[in-house]
């Protein structure tokens, strides 16, 4: 194999053949591919797409390459979700316990922070003692036994999506659909899943900003998981404003604790519904929906889905009485009111500046591994269409000092803007399956 060959076939617009994809995969995790020449393909790649044989052979190699969990003959349906991530997207510790409270088991592999927006490892590590450091043997073993985990990608799953991945992110190749598509559904196709729910997020908070986008983004990674058998569902979900209040680790599972006793916000809580429900009928527990959503409002009120949180944070080394008291949760040293500087009407929350603050205030990364402070976000109660007079409270800052403060009202500043409300995206407008696409809501 002559790899710069292929790079300029790849280059001009040729297809290569599933073999030649399975040969440079496997040669560049065992470092026989310099990253250089695999950058240059990747960037080819970008520019040119892949065909859906390419995309079929990119993902199943970079599956192959690591272990699956296998849970063997358990019986016990496995469905996952996964979010293309979001500003205040705490949806799956919310989701994650509740639809195992119903029955179904949820092996969870979640990512940290990514760009501008959250992950769910990292808030999930603002809770004290918490570890998402798992072996897939416990991870098995734990979802055995209390019906769910949620776990940081190790070294076991898809190693080749690992080293690809850092290298896209430093070479400007992480914004190509087949290459996202084919990262995402390496991993959770690693699973052992009867079923996966994918929210693909639209809006300037998301990576695809553009609802065209997102939908293609759905459409390929529906396809992948429906070729491997896993029956896969999309949403497509607004990030044009951040979901809920809450942004910020610690903030956001103190949100995630409300919403699990179905009293969070009502965007968090519908999104949690809508998902809960997909994810049951895709476990094959029941094929009607009326009936997965009984089942789930009874888990939240019962108080059934916030014991099932309360089981995981023990299982993996937290301190459950954070539930009873957040004030457990790391907490900042400095809070301030962010004040309406007109009366009016807010016209829009952009996402995207709130994200970036809360990295720049300390509670995202700078550097690969860097440490993150977790009681660093936002708080912001305006939500657009809202009247507000001047002076009234419409956020709070949450920092570290009186430095952080400042950066978080200048975000706040440019974030929520007055005057006419700008038209928003649906908070659900597709849902795509392997049969085709539904509108939901909006044009
Ligand atoms: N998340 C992933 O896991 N992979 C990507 O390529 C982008 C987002």
């Amino acid at each position: 194999m002559l790899v710069q060959s292929l790079i300029e076939r790849k280059r001009d617009g040729a297809t290569l053949s599933a073999d030649n994809w399975r040969a440079l995969v496997t040669a560049y995790v065992r470092e026989e591919i310099p990253d250089y020449q695999m950058s240059a393909l990747l960037m080819a790649v970008v520019w040119r797409g892949l065909s859906p044989g390419e995309l079929a052979a990119l993902t199943g190699t970079m599956l192959e390459s690591g272990s699956r969990l296998d849970f063997g003959r358990w019986e016990v349906p496995r469905v996952d979700k996964h979010s293309t991530g979001g500003v205040g997207d705490k949806v799956s510790l919310v989701l994650a316990p509740l639809v195992a409270s119903c029955g179904v088991a949820v092996p969870m592999m979640s990512g940290r922070g990514l760009g501008h927006t959250g992950g769910t490892v990292d808030k999930l590590e603002s809770i004290p003692g918490f570890r998402t450091d798992m072996g897939l043997a416990a991870v098995r073993a734990q979802v055995e036994r209390i019906g769910l985990a949620m776990f940081a990608q190790g070294d076991e799953i898809a190693p080749a999506d690992r080293k690809l991945y850092a290298l896209r992110d430093v070479t400007g190749t992480v914004a190509s659909v087949p290459l996202i598509a084919a990262s995402i559904m390496s991993k959770k196709l690693a699973e052992g899943l009867d079923g996966l729910l994918l929210d693909v997020k639209a809006g300037s908070g998301a990576f695809m900003t553009e609802p065209a986008q997102a939908l293609e983004l759905a459409r390929t990674m529906v396809g992948i998981g429906d070729a491997h058998g896993c029956r896969t569902t999309a949403f497509i979900t607004a990030m044009d404003r951040p979901l809920g209040r809450a942004i910020g680790n610690a903030l956001e599972v103190e949100e995630a604790l409300l919403a699990l006793e179905g009293k969070g916000p009502d965007d968090l809580q519908l999104l949690v519904r809508a998902f809960a429900v997909e994810m049951m009928i895709l476990s094959g527990s029941t094929t009607d929906r009326s009936v997965a959503l009984r089942a789930i409002d009874g888990a939240i009120q019962s108080g059934r889905a916030l014991e099932r949180f309360g089981q995981l944070i023990e299982a993996q080394g937290g301190d459950p009485r954070i539930i009873e008291d957040p004030g457990l949760l790391p907490q900042a040293a400095a809070v301030e009111l962010f004040e309406a500087p007109e009366a009016g009407t807010v016209a829009s929350v952009d996402p995207r500046p709130l994200g970036l603050a809360v990295i720049e205030m300390g509670g995202g990364r700078r550097v690969l591994g860097g440490p993150i402070d977790h009681s660093v976000g936002f708080v912001v109660s305006a939500r657009p269409g809202a009247k507000v007079v001047r002076g009234e409270p419409v956020a709070s800052v949450f920092a570290r000092d009186a430095e952080g403060i400042a950066v978080g009202l200048a975000a706040l500043k440019q974030a929520i803007r007055f005057g006419p409300v700008a038209e928003q995206l649906p908070l659900i407008s597709h849902r795509v399956t392997a049969t085709g696409t539904e509108l939901l809501a909006g044009a």
